[in-house]
């Protein structure tokens, strides 16, 4: 995954620029939602295999091997999507400029950024957001 050690803003000014960022970021959601379903069906398939739940079961083992690798893929996906520019983590719009969090390590919209940025500022946590 990409390190960013600075803030840093990303602004796009043309509104056709805007529309593909946009639906870029719909099919990437759309993706990622594909593969978290898929993850879970296996879940579900792994849960009603012959010995999952049954400790001395010969097969027990191995499917709760696979059960953990699977809950770990699902896992790093979500954290990879939650620390994305594919939407804010505040007010979860998807069409907005973004601003990177660069002590917090997430992108958040430029207000919600703002906005938090004021709110740490009065709680006496500046250093939060640069
Ligand atoms: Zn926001």
């Amino acid at each position: 995954m990409l390190r960013l050690k600075k803030k840093r803003t990303i602004r796009i000014k043309s509104p056709q620029i805007r529309k593909i960022r946009n639906e870029l970021r719909i099919l990437l959601q759309r993706a990622i939602s594909s593969e978290l379903n898929k993850l879970s069906d296996e879940e579900s398939k792994l849960q009603q295999s012959n010995g999952f739940w049954d400790e001395n079961h010969p097969s027990y083992e191995t499917l709760h091997r696979e059960m953990r690798k699977l809950t770990s893929q699902g896992n790093n996906l979500r954290y990879a999507y939650n620390a994305s520019i594919l939407k804010c983590p505040v007010c979860m719009k998807i069409d907005k400029d973004m601003t990177f969090n660069p002590i917090l390590e997430k992108w958040y919209c430029v207000d919600c950024y703002e906005d938090n940025k004021t709110f740490q500022i009065k709680q006496g946590h500046p250093e939060l957001y640069p």
